[in-house]
């Protein structure tokens, strides 16, 4: 076997290996932003109970109030039947008309808050069956996910153990190379050889399309075993079996 016909196994099991893993990686993707979307909807829900909080502590304040106001009514009631001169009674008189304006006051103001509760009470069942929703939708994603794992687990574990043998018998420096093109390129480390014209000796890289010059050809097809790469995307080069037939009557 050839260091290209070394690389050409590794690339393909690795390809493998990638293709498995990004099946578990993009369910974990998908999970994460149901989870993202969940904290967005508890710092929604958070913000919802506090604003209630107060509302309502604002309108029990108020009730105090007006409590206060009635107990003082009453007691002025009691003292308008007591008095004794038109002096007295007046001055009772306009305490009581003076402090019934504040208590209609305060009941405008438990009106306008009890709006704003009615609001937040709306939008705090809203949220609560957004939550609903995204917890069911939060599930499936994460029986997704524990599916795929398993799913791949066994399937990984022979791949990952292929690939190690594929890449024990490359060169260091060449399996590094392939490697960091792998993650560049999402496993597409290398490329073939497409014939353009025969005649003309034109070639190019199936990857990138450039027209590679002849010098790469010559070199992958002499007897030297080197990596040759596309001048263009960097890609490691290769010539598919019927490629290399075709190429080599006419190179002789
Ligand atoms: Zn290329």
């Amino acid at each position: 076997m050839t260091l290209i016909d070394n690389l050409l196994t590794l690339y393909k099991v690795d390809r493998q290996v990638r293709s498995l893993r990004s099946r578990v990686e993009s369910a974990e993707i998908y999970l994460k932003v149901q989870n993202r979307q969940m904290d967005a909807i508890s710092v929604e829900r958070t913000e919802n109970e506090l604003q209630l909080k107060q509302r309502r502590a604002n309108i029990a304040n108020i009730e105090t109030e007006t409590g206060s106001i009635d107990t003082r009514i009453d007691y002025l009631r009691q003292e308008l039947k007591k008095a004794v001169n038109d002096k007295q009674y007046s001055a009772l008189l306009a305490e009581v008309n003076t402090i019934k304006e504040l208590r209609k006051a305060f009941e405008e103001e438990i009106l306008v808050e009890m709006t704003f509760v009615e609001e937040l009470e709306l939008a705090a069942a809203d949220i609560s069956q957004r939550v609903e929703e995204r917890e069911k939708v939060k599930q499936v994603a994460e029986n997704e996910l524990k599916v795929r794992k398993s799913e791949i687990a066994e399937q990984l574990v022979e791949l990952e153990s292929e690939r190690s043998t594929a890449a024990a018998v490359i060169p260091e420096e060449t399996l590094n190379e392939f490697d960091s093109l792998a993650d560049d390129y999402d496993g597409e480390a290398m490329a073939a050889i497409e014939i353009i014209d025969l005649k003309r000796k034109e070639y190019s890289c199936t990857s990138c399309s450039l027209h590679l010059p002849l010098e790469s050809i010559t070199t992958m097809l002499g007897p030297k075993d080197i990596v040759v790469k596309c001048v263009s995307c960097d890609r490691i080069l290769y010539l598919e079996t019927e490629s290399r037939e075709a190429i080599m009557p006419a190179e002789k």
